[in-house]
């Protein structure tokens, strides 16, 4: 497996370039937008700047991982020659669905077709093409490049080899896969939402502020972050989607997001990628600032 193709060059599609292209994979990165992809190669210009900052990587390998990234603008372009194809386009069924047909036209028969779906079916999607065997979940983490977990998902049909070849794929890129069924929200996901949007239910019904309730998870739970900041990080719409899955799919109202996430995904303040979310975020500025609206008077 050599060459690979990568659909949405946005948060998550830049970092499993970079990633595959570091290991020394050829990659094409296919996005519909053009400054996505333009803001895409900047992110990981800066990521490997700071790789090399590090010592973690010398600057040879950044000029030969930028190197191994191509990028196109329409899918035909950049297919045809995949080995793997990993999508990462914006969290909608039916975009995922009508990606999945073309990939299936245009992608060479031995093709894996991979999602990085953080919650859609790969049963679902795999039933739109004619190679259910060879379609699979590979569900990076967030930064890519530095996160180690892949969660390596089945759907109904997939074949145990497909399964085998990206474990084993996922391991030559440095990560631990881990294999897991396809329910919604398989279990990265499952488990976090409802702990997200219970955080969000807290701050909704005045129990405690952003700042009261992402200290007590961090300083009393030891999470890295807040449930409220790692929402901000993976997108506030992200969120939202993932809870629609997962209601849907369980028909539980436990799952229900809360109204206070609707308005603020509806409102465009989704987190860090539009500069606003439980926080503000200002370029080069490190510091955690809780978004006016959540400001105590
Ligand atoms: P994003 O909004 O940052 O990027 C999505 C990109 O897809 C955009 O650049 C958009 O232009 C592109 N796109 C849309 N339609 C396309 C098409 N037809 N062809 C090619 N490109 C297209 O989204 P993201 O946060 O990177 O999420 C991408 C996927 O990864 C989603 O399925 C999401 O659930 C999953 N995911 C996200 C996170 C996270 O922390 N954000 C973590 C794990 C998995």
């Amino acid at each position: 497996m050599k060459q690979i193709a990568v659909i949405g060059s946005g948060t998550m599609g830049n970092g499993i370039a970079h990633t595959f292209a570091q290991f020394n994979y050829q990659v094409n990165l296919i996005d519909i937008n053009q400054s996505a992809l333009d803001k895409a190669i900047q992110t990981i210009t800066k990521n490997l700047d700071r790789q090399v900052a590090k010592g973690t990587l010398i600057e040879d390998q950044k000029t030969t991982t930028l190197k191994n990234i191509t990028t196109y603008t329409s899918i035909p372009d950049g297919i045809q020659n995949a080995d793997l194809v990993v999508e990462a386009a914006t969290e909608n069924v039916d975009l995922k669905l009508k990606i999945f047909k073309d990939l299936d036209e245009y992608a060479p028969a031995h093709a894996i077709l991979a999602s990085n779906t953080s919650s859609i079916s790969i049963t679902q999607i795999a039933a739109v093409t004619g190679r259910g065997d060879k379609v699979i979940g590979m569900h990076f983490m967030n930064p890519v490049p530095v996160m180690k977990l892949v969660e390596v998902i089945r759907g109904y049909a997939t074949s145990d080899e497909t399964t085998r070849t990206i474990m084993s794929l996922s391991q030559s890129l440095e990560k631990v896969p881990v294999e897991v069924n396809d329910y919604p929200g398989f279990v990265a996901n499952r488990i976090l939402m409802p702990m997200i949007n219970e955080a969000i239910y807290t701050l909704y019904e005045g129990v405690a502020g952003v700042y009261e309730i992402d200290t007590v998870m961090k300083l009393g739970m030891a999470h890295p972050m807040g449930p409220l900041q790692l929402a901000d990080f993976i997108g506030l719409d992200v969120c939202l989607a993932i809870l629609k899955v997962l209601n849907d799919g369980f028909g539980n109202p436990k799952y229900a997001p809360c109204p206070l996430l609707v308005n603020m995904v509806a409102a465009g303040k989704k987190g860090v990628k539009t500069g606003e979310g439980f926080y503000k975020y200002t370029s080069g500025s490190k510091d955690l600032v809780v978004s006016d609206k959540f400001k105590k008077s």
